[in-house]
């Protein structure tokens, strides 16, 4: 008798739900973060020389050299430190999870905060340990030190900025986790080019940790890469379950091109930073609508009835993050991408109609 999924699969995978991505042909995009400019067109005919020329019937390089040596450069990575590619920064974290997954070993995170976390950690059977944040996603920094003590976590994950807040966490606060923390603390500065304060400079002082950081909120989502940097003692382990080929040949010669024009993504950056400042004032005088500071290109949203505001904005044409039923601090909240002017514009009209 053929056995069934149910028979087979393990029980913490029968028990996620799948990553949910919604239909977005045809809409204002402002669910996932994305950048929302285009490029140049200079920049469009570069990449498509470099496609053109690319040998994509060769692996690619696994070390990936040139693309390297170019985020050292353009990201200020210090020399001491190296630094790991991935598919995305999921991938990185799914490594870096793997790597330290070791029977009873605890993963440990403010929640809410990215769901990936979470998904890696059980998945590879860690155990997973979320601390809740005040009510207003600050962090209570005294409850998070007291869970380090008890769960003496093997892997920390703190997003700076926090999604789906938007909010950084107080420095002092991540140096105080830093040095109570026994194993590794990931910074993950997925929003790094909007909140525009790192940790990157500080490596040197704290010898477990690593900062991530992802290109996909700087106008590549759709490459796939992320990096990380981290003594080298922990970057070699890492390095191991890193699958050989995992950033392909188009990936590596076009990021690299485009980090070469870092000033262009740098004005994306500060545009979209712009665009958050008037969204948030628009927001303030919007009767029934609570936006929670933000450091990030998305901000977080409470309404009386986020279900009802979510259908209302799809219905006009604008599709947005229900985040109601997520975790419980996230009840009647939304999430919104900072998209451009004129997605902004008729992102804040569609809001005011579906209240
Ligand atoms: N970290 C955080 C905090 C995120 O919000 C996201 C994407 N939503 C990621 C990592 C993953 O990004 P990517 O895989 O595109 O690099």
């Amino acid at each position: 008798m053929n056995k069934s999924p149910k028979d087979l699969v393990r029980e913490e995978v029968l028990a996620l739900a799948a990553y949910h991505v919604g239909e977005a042909a045809g809409m204002v995009k402002l669910d996932a973060m994305e950048n929302p400019y285009a490029l140049p067109q200079e920049l469009r005919r570069e990449i498509a020389e470099l496609a053109a020329g690319a040998a994509i019937n060769r692996y690619p390089n696994p070390q990936a050299p040139e693309l390297k040596a170019r985020l050292r450069q353009t990201m200020a990575i210090p020399e001491a430190f190296d630094i790991l590619l991935g598919n995305g920064s999921d991938e990185l974290i799914h490594i870096m999870v793997q790597a330290l997954a070791r029977p009873g070993a605890v993963v440990l995170a403010p929640e809410p905060t990215f769901v990936m976390y979470r998904v890696y950690a059980l998945v590879n059977r860690m155990r997973y340990v979320g601390v809740p944040l005040a009510p207003d996603f600050t962090l209570d920094c005294a409850r998070f030190l007291a869970a380090i003590e008890e769960h003496q976590p093997a892997l920390t994950f703190i997003a700076y900025p926090n999604n789906p807040s938007g909010n950084l966490f107080p420095e002092a606060d991540v140096l105080r986790i830093l040095h109570a923390a026994p194993g590794v603390v990931v910074l993950d500065e997925a929003y790094h080019a909007f909140a525009q304060k790192s940790f990157m400079q500080r490596l040197a002082q704290h010898p477990n940790l690593i900062v991530m950081r992802t290109l996909s909120k700087s106008g590549m989502a759709g490459l796939r890469l992320g990096y990380a940097a981290g003594s080298p003692a922990w970057m070699r382990e890492f390095d191991k379950v890193r699958p050989p080929y995992n950033v392909n040949v188009l990936t590596q010669l076009v990021a690299e091109r485009l980090l070469a024009h870092a000033g262009v993504l740098a004005e994306q950056a500060a545009a979209i930073r712009g665009e958050r400042g008037r969204l948030e004032a628009e927001l303030a005088r919007m009767g029934g609508v609570t936006a929670f500071q933000s450091d990030a290109n998305f901000l977080l949203l409470r309404v009386p009835d986020a279900g009802k505001v979510f259908a209302g904005m799809k219905e006009r044409g604008v599709l947005v993050k229900l985040l109601h039923g997520s975790h419980p601090l996230l009840a009647q909240c939304l999430r919104i991408t900072v998209g451009t002017a004129e997605e902004n514009t008729q992102c804040l009209a569609a809001l005011r109609a579906s209240l």
